[in-house]
C-alpha cells in the first residue's frame, strides 16, 4: 500500500466562495442605491430585476464550477486507488490511465446533479430573503413617508432609514439553514458544501475503483486531526459490507459522525490484504482500532466539526 497526500482543493473552493461573496456585495450595493424617501413599488421592482440578474449569473458560474470540479475530484480518487493498490508506480502514470468505470460514471453524474441542486438552493434562498426584505422595506418606507407628510416633517427619521437599511443589508448575506437545522452565513455555507462534496466524491471514486479491482479494505489517512477523527486516523476499514467483520465499514464510521463528517478532509488508501501491511503500519492500525472502537462505543463526537 502506498499513500499519497489528499488534495484539499483550497484554490478551487476559494474561487467558488469568492463568486458568492462578490454576488452578495453586488446585491447589497444595488439595495443601498434604493432611495428610501421616494421608494415606490416600481423602484423596488427594478432593483429586484437587477438582483435576479446577479443571481442568474452566479448560478451559471456555480454550475460550471460543479461540472469541472466534481469530475476532477473523482479522477483524483481513482488515481489514489491505482497508486495505493500498486497498479502503477507513480501518480503521473495513474493519471494517464485513470478512467471512470461504470460505478464511477453513475456516481459522478449523481454527485454533479446533487451539488447543482444544493448550490441552486443557496441562490434561491438569497433571492427569497432579498424579495421579502425589499417588500417590507417598501411598505415601511411608504408608511414612514406618509406619516412624515402628516407630521409636516421634511424627511423620514434617521432611525427609520437606518433600520430599513440594516434589514436590506442583512438579507443578501442572510442565514442559510441546512438539513440538520444549523444556521450558516452564505460564504461559510458554500465553503462547507464545496469541501464536503469534493471530499465525498473523492472517497467514493477511490472505493469504486478499489472494489472493482477486488480490494475490500483501506487505511484511513492521517494528518494529526484534533477533532473526533483523531480516534480513527490510520485504522483499517472495510470499504463495503463484505470482508472481515472485525473491521468497521466506512458507512459505520461516517454514520457515527466522528470521521468523514461535513468538511472532513480524511480519505483512505485501499488495500487487498490487511495481513500484508508493513509491521509499523499494522501496529499503528491496531492501536487506532482500539481507540476508535472505544470512541464508536461511547458515541462521543465534537459539538462542532473543527478540522
Ligand atoms: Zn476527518
Amino acid at each position: 500500500m502506498r499513500e499519497i497526500p489528499t488534495p484539499t482543493y483550497q484554490y478551487e473552493i476559494d474561487r467558488l466562495v469568492a463568486a458568492y461573496k462578490r454576488a452578495v456585495v453586488e446585491i447589497q450595493r444595488e439595495l443601498e442605491r434604493l432611495d428610501l424617501t421616494d421608494l415606490s413599488r416600481a423602484n423596488a421592482q427594478a432593483a429586484l430585476v437587477e438582483v435576479a440578474r446577479i443571481l442568474a449569473s452566479l448560478n451559471e458560474e456555480a454550475a460550471a464550477w460543479v461540472e469541472e470540479n466534481i469530475p476532477q475530484a473523482a479522477r483524483d480518487g481513482v488515481v489514489r486507488a491505482l497508486v495505493s493498490l500498486g497498479v502503477v508506480e507513480t501518480v503521473e502514470e495513474a493519471r494517464s490511465i485513470a478512467r471512470f468505470n461504470r460505478l464511477n460514471k453513475a456516481m459522478v453524474d449523481a454527485a454533479i446533479s446533487d451539488m447543482q441542486t444544493d448550490v441552486l438552493a443557496v441562490t434561491q434562498n438569497i433571492n427569497k430573503r432579498v424579495r421579502d426584505a425589499v417588500r417590507k422595506a417598501t411598505a415601511d418606507a411608504m408608511r414612514a413617508n406618509l406619516s412624515r407628510g402628516i407630521n409636516g416633517r421634511r424627511t423620514i427619521g434617521r432611525d427609520i432609514t437606518t433600520g430599513i437599511r440594516k434589514q436590506l443589508g442583512d438579507a443578501a448575506d442572510g442565514a442559510i439553514r441546512d438539513a440538520a437545522g444549523r444556521v450558516w452565513k452564505v460564504n461559510t455555507y458554500v465553503d462547507m458544501l464545496a469541501r464536503t462534496k469534493l471530499a465525498e466524491t473523492y472517497r467514493e471514486a477511490t472505493t469504486n475503483e478499489a472494489v472493482s479491482r477486488g480490494a475490500l479494505y483501506a487505511v484511513i489517512s492521517r494528518h494529526g486531526a484534533i477533532d473526533s477523527c483523531k480516534y480513527h486516523e490510520g485504522r483499517i476499514i472495510r470499504l463495503t459490507g463484505e470482508g472481515d467483520p472485525r473491521y468497521p465499514t466506512y458507512d459505520q464510521i461516517k454514520a457515527s459522525g466522528q470521521c468523514f463528517h461535513p468538511s472532513c478532509r480524511h480519505s483512505f488508501s485501499p488495500l487487498r490484504d490487511p495481513n500484508k501491511l508493513p509491521e509499523s503500519v499494522r501496529e499503528r492500525a491496531d492501536r487506532q482500532a482500539e481507540l476508535g472502537d472505544k470512541a464508536l462505543a461511547t458515541g462521543k463526537r465534537n459539538p462542532k466539526d473543527v478540522e
